[in-house]
């Protein structure tokens, strides 16, 4: 059983995925797993796509890259897709969300190619992640969260931090009292 719990942080880009897990991380003493990062270090892919300006992600060898970590507990998953990673190394599943434009300025800031980032707009608008995050995993489980200002993302970190020490409580205790049954 796990001694810290799993978190998946996703959301469209620009949404604050990375903003949030490194902050929590902060807080919570778990470790912010950088999808992105994984990708490009180990190579987990086959390739880049000129087309959506992003790698072509293997996803057997991330799962495979990550697997270790995860099973031990205690990582922020931060990426833009959750339905690969198996239900049964996950606890909770944040899905942060912004307004058009917000998310508008956050990309155009990033200079996202027009393409790209009416692609992104319209996947936020539609729900995409939401509606992957709750096809994929129990719905109690999945949160949805705005992060459009600093307040709200204070109000999140907040928020999820105490989730983690309600966990902690639930899963120690659940632990002695196995314990003292054998
Ligand atoms: P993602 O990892 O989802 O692509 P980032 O965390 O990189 O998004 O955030 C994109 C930009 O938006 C960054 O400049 C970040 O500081 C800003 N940002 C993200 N969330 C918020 C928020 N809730 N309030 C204010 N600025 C934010
Ligand atoms: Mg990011």
């Amino acid at each position: 059983m796990r001694q810290n719990p799993n978190i998946i942080v996703t959301g469209t880009p620009g949404v604050g995925k990375t903003t949030h897990s490194e902050s929590l991380a902060e807080r919570t003493g778990l470790r912010h797993v950088s999808v992105n990062q994984i990708v490009k270090d180990k190579e987990c892919h086959e390739g880049w796509s000129d087309e959506y300006q992003s790698w072509i992600v293997d996803e057997d060898k991330l799962l495979d890259a990550i697997e270790e970590d995860v099973k031990a507990g205690g990582c922020i998953i931060d990426w833009h897709a959750c339905d690969l990673f198996p239900r049964s190394w996950i606890d909770l599943v944040v899905v942060l969300r912004a307004d058009s434009s917000t998310l508008f300025d956050r990309l155009t800031a990033r200079d996202y190619a027009e393409a790209k980032l009416q692609e992104n707009l319209d996947s936020e608008i539609m729900e995409v992640l939401l509606q992957e995050a709750r096809e994929a995993f129990d719905e109690e489980i999945v949160i949805e969260l705005m992060s459009n200002t600093s307040d709200e993302m204070e109000s999140n970190v907040d928020r999820i931090e105490a989730w983690v020490k309600q966990w902690k409580l639930d899963n120690a205790s659940a632990g002695n009292a196995l314990k003292s049954k054998t």
